[in-house]
């Protein structure tokens, strides 16, 4: 493992985040390379110096002027119409659906013959044949 990729994985080392050959690995690394070592205690030291600091607590009240608020907000009916199609299409609009959706816009736009006999829709070159 070199410096670049420990430089990477490091963060996640010191959170105990890797997997065991990559713990291994980064630990072998640090014992070898003073720069990749250096970096580390740097890190794992401002972690443990965050994770020493306390926790700020909102002031009383806060979560309910924050609900207060939001049912001031009115969202313009285009932007409602605009999230409730976005959520369709999150929830339906998988590649397979597209391509089921493709294939039959295909079905109902081409003549039979078109989408069906010999593949001559397709571009002489594509197909590679005489025409
Ligand atoms: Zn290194």
């Amino acid at each position: 493992m070199n410096c670049r990729r420990v430089s990477h994985l490091i963060s996640a080392y010191v959170d105990g985040e890797l997997t065991g050959v990559e713990m291994l690995e980064v630990r072998k690394h640090l014992s070898a390379c003073s720069e990749c070592a250096s970096e580390y205690e740097s890190l794992r030291s401002t972690k443990a110096l965050l994770a020493g600091l306390p926790t700020a607590k909102p002031r009383e009240g806060f979560s309910a002027r924050i609900l207060s608020r939001l049912d001031e907000v009115t969202v313009p009916v285009y932007l409602r119409f605009w999230n409730k199609l976005a959520g369709y299409g999150r929830a339906y609009l998988t590649p397979i659906t597209v391509g089921c959706a493709a294939f039959g816009i295909a079905v109902v736009l081409l003549p039979p013959n078109r989408l069906w006999g010999q593949w001559r829709w397709l571009p002489a070159d594509l197909l590679c044949i005489p025409i």
